[in-house]
């Protein structure tokens, strides 16, 4: 079984079991019974191979070929596949395919910022969004359709029906990423059996640089699927992205905060938002079952962290709510009793329809920075991005939902 059944939202705190025992299947599921390979490392593609009849040598080296051209050359067809015999390649097609989520919408912010709405084999949307910087391309990749937190000033807490996506669904986003950038080398394929030259091509001048687990979703709740998707992302003969340039940012799922750094090793962020238990209780909910203090001991152990690596704290900045001087000052004292390597991201609030906040004021936000900048620690603050598209951290909700919404209160009015 694969885990990517739907779930209702029960209720605001840690409604989903952490680690789901069937988590690691993780196929994305497909109507017509072929194996979606997308997202499967190669030791997995190659038992499907064999199941499907080779023997376990051909297995080894087709799936190995077949993992280049997925991720080296991005490939979707495996009529591509030129060192394949072409005798093999529509038995391939037979039993399997690479998947790519379906694009059902895209849009472009006029600050370049660029969003698509993606929909899944089964028919479930979600989101991903590309922000251009004159030194890097992010890609802030969805873990989950919706979320289960429901932190208030979120709207993607707001969606109501929540799935894990597969690793292949997770993966898909960076492959449709760089399908969409034009960005897979059209050089030749020479020396793909030998291991050591894996990557051989130039990855120069990339426009995707960066990647945020900052979608849709908490990505410590699907965790499995999650660690699978950015092994291949990190893999040298996979996508070739430094754990340097992948962040994996969390509402604070203590429990499993050390295996994402032992296991998967990227560069941590914690969305802290508040800094006493009243308002954190109330912004980010989850804080009901793990507390601040609980969290920033899980923060000071994370494996990887250092002054060369330090961990983000996002901090969204509500008009009233969390935005006071002695907000900061507060800030400030429990990053360095925990001697955390912090580093402090304040992020304006994006508004969305039906949300109860409003963003602080600009000099609001630039006196709690410089408290915090004062006492030494880098709390830039956040341009907001794609806010015309509805792109900006936080205001990821899908089109689908919204019309499922309104569809819902047209069925409410009609009833009335
Ligand atoms: N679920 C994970 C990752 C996705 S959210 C998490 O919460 O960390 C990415 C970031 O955007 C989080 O820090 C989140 O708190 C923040 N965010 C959510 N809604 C927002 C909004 N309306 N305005 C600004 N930031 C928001
Ligand atoms: Fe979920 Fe993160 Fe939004 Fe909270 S901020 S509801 S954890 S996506």
């Amino acid at each position: 079984m694969t885990d990517t059944a739907l779930m209702s939202i029960p209720g605001p705190i840690d409604p989903v079991p952490v680690a789901r025992p069937d988590a690691a299947d993780g196929l994305t599921p497909r109507s017509d019974g072929r194996i979606d390979l997308l997202g499967l490392p190669r030791e997995r593609i190659a038992i499907f191979l064999a199941e499907a009849g080779l023997d376990d040598k051909a297995a080894k080296l087709r799936s190995r070929q077949v993992f280049h051209w997925i991720y080296h050359r991005g490939v979707s067809d495996f009529e591509a596949m030129t060192d394949i015999a072409k005798t093999m390649r529509p038995w391939l097609a037979e039993r399997f395919v690479i998947g790519r989520p379906e694009i059902v919408e895209a849009q472009h912010s006029t600050d370049g910022t660029r969003k698509w709405l993606l929909r899944t084999a089964d028919g479930h949307d979600f989101e991903m969004v590309f922000i251009p910087d004159a030194d890097r391309g992010t890609l802030c990749v969805s873990s989950q359709v919706g979320c289960t937190l429901n932190c208030t000033f979120c709207h993607t807490g707001t969606m109501r029906l929540v799935r894990n996506l597969t690793p292949g669904e997770i993966v898909g986003q960076v492959m449709l990423a760089r399908d969409a950038l034009g960005e897979w080398p059209r050089g030749s394929m020479a020396g793909l059996e030998d291991e050591e030259d894996a990557g051989h091509y130039s990855s120069d001048g990339r426009l995707l640089t960066n990647i945020v687990m900052m979608g849709m979703g908490e990505p410590l709740y699907n965790f499995e699927n999650v660690k699978s998707a950015l092994r291949i992302v990190m893999d040298g003969a996979g996508l070739a992205l430094s754990k340097r340039r992948i962040t994996l940012s969390t509402s604070g799922v203590v429990p499993m905060m050390a295996r994402a750094g032992e296991e998967i090793g990227v560069n941590l962020a914690v969305s802290l938002h508040a800094v006493n238990k009243e308002t954190r209780d109330e912004i980010v909910p989850l804080n009901r079952k793990y507390g601040i203090d609980e969290l920033l001991t899980a923060c000071a152990a994370y494996p990887g962290a250092s002054n060369a690596r330090r961990i983000t704290f996002e901090y969204v900045m509500l008009k009233d709510k969390n935005d006071s001087d002695a907000d900061a000052r507060e800030l400030v004292r429990l990053l360095k009793h925990y001697n955390l390597p912090a580093k402090v991201n304040l992020i304006p609030f994006n508004p969305w329809p039906g949300a109860a906040y409003e963003t602080s004021s600009p000099e609001r936000v630039r006196r709690f920075s410089e408290i915090v900048f004062e006492a030494g620690i880098s709390a830039p603050v956040r341009t907001p991005r794609g806010r015309d598209i509805d792109a900006a951290c936080g205001q990821l909700r899908t089109a689908a939902e919204k019309k499922s919404r309104a569809e819902r209160d047209r069925e409410a009015a009609a009833v009335a």
